[in-house]
């Protein structure tokens, strides 16, 4: 498979220099060349294939001959070792759980397939491929974690000073190793920045061979696409057309669903929910693009201002009315947040977390005023990541899963950063604390 850029003006690549370079030269980010439906008679019997299966014929187009079948299938089989159940909240609202992986998020999947892909390409040489990733709490963890003990990689990650749990905080600097964190006196956005100054600074590039591990890059990127199909190898909507809401804050996973959507996956209708970072729902409205201030909110994976991966659903919908009539945006506060995290705790005795519960809330309100459709949203974190907000929301106490126990307590080793020139300083081991 071939990847162009979408400025346009580099050429285009195959997907191990995608994965290695994180963006193109001319730093667009990689899209697909063309991509090619799967089969009807697949698509109709996902119930008989196992999710390594499923995840083979998803994603093999997309790596071509670029790795065998035999070594494709080994890496997916390491990427989703754990489950994805699908969870009924109430009639016609299910949701998709995510978080079963080793850092409690969704990211997993993602990391540990760039991670388990970057392994193999680099086997048999001695090249050393520095992996930069910002994050708004949990990629780092999971591209951490992925990518621990990897041969052939270093990994920076760069977070917001205060703008992260005290826990996705211990995921990111207890790691030791080939993991390095970085505390960036800024917002999610000002991290996200400075990595993709970092691919466009020259000195940076002629010393190290720089890629990232957010979802701009393709094999961060498209394993996300499994969900999916995961989710619909599980229901049973009785011919009801189904609508996917999918909590965003960098619009990676939700382009992952449209593209399933393109593949030929049955889902009639897709709604990005975002916290009070309402950049896209405001477009939707105004034609108008307009990113404000990050704003930090108790759904903190999604205090992204200027979402990356949305190009890359305009390059799908490459007009403004087609956008509009796939796609529906809705923006909540925390004040909405915590009051659905209540209600669906009081109704069912399920405990969402933050982004979760802005899900569901773009859920209710599309299903609102289109009742005849079945809803999934995605649960994207397991709860004990924000346990301080839920359990003062909820009045209750989680069980502390055993991952979290064995980090708690580990000391955080950071540094911390306030500018482009400390952070490039600090990958080139120049840094000095000041
Ligand atoms: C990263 C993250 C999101 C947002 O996903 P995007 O692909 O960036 O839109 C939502 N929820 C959680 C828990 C996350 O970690």
């Amino acid at each position: 498979m071939l990847y162009r850029s979408l400025n346009k003006e580099s050429q285009s690549v195959n997907f191990e220099t995608a994965l290695k370079n994180g963006l193109a030269k001319d730093g667009g980010l990689f899209y697909p060349e063309k991509i090619k439906k799967l089969d009807k008679s697949f698509l109709e019997n996902l119930h008989n294939y196992s999710n390594i299966d499923i995840a083979f014929q998803v994603i093999k187009q997309f790596i071509g001959d670029e790795i065998n079948e035999k070594d494709l299938k080994v890496i997916i089989k390491n990427t989703i070792d754990f489950d994805f159940p699908l969870i009924e909240i109430e009639n016609n609202i299910q949701t998709l759980e995510l978080f079963h992986g080793p850092t409690l998020a969704f990211k997993d999947v993602g990391a540990r397939f760039m991670a388990n892909c970057l392994a193999y390409f680099n086997k048999s040489n001695n090249e050393i491929t520095t992996v930069l990733v910002a994050t708004s709490g949990d990629t780092g963890a999971a591209v951490a974690n992925g990518f621990l003990d990897v041969k052939g990689t270093n990994v920076v990650i760069l977070y917001p000073k205060n703008m992260v749990s005290d826990i996705q905080e211990r995921q990111l600097t207890t790691n030791k190793k080939n993991i390095k964190a970085l505390k960036v006196n800024g917002t999610f956005d000002d991290c996200q920045q400075m990595v993709k100054k970092a691919f466009v600074d020259k000195e940076l590039n002629s010393e190290l061979n720089l890629t990232s591990a957010n979802s701009i890059n393709v094999a961060r990127w498209l394993p996300q696409m499994f969900y999916y199909f995961f989710a619909l190898k599980q229901i049973k909507a009785n011919n009801k057309k189904i609508v996917f809401s999918v909590p965003s804050g960098n619009f990676g996973n939700i382009c992952a669903g449209i593209i399933a959507i393109d593949l030929g996956l049955p889902i009639h209708h897709v709604i990005a929910s975002t916290n009070s970072n309402n950049t896209i729902p405001r477009y939707l409205k105004s034609k108008i693009y307009n990113p404000r201030k990050t704003i930090k909110t108790i759904s903190n994976a999604m205090d992204v201002s200027n979402p990356s991966n949305f190009i890359r659903i305009e390059e799908i919908y490459n007009d403004f009315n087609l956008l509009k009539n796939n796609l529906s945006s809705y923006s909540f506060n925390d004040g909405e947040t915590i009051s659905a995290m209540k209600s669906v705790f009081n109704k069912s005795k399920y405990i969402l977390d933050p982004h979760g519960a802005i899900g569901y809330l773009g859920l209710k309100k599309y299903l609102n005023t289109n009742p005849s459709f079945f809803g999934v949203f995605l649960e994207t974190a397991h709860p004990i990541k924000f346990s301080n907000h839920i359990e003062k929301a909820l009045n209750i106490k989680i069980k502390i899963p055993n991952v979290i126990n064995k980090i708690i307590s580990k000391e955080k080793v950071f540094t911390e950063v306030s500018s482009y020139k400390d952070f490039k300083d600090s990958l080139l081991d120049k840094y000095v604390a000041h």
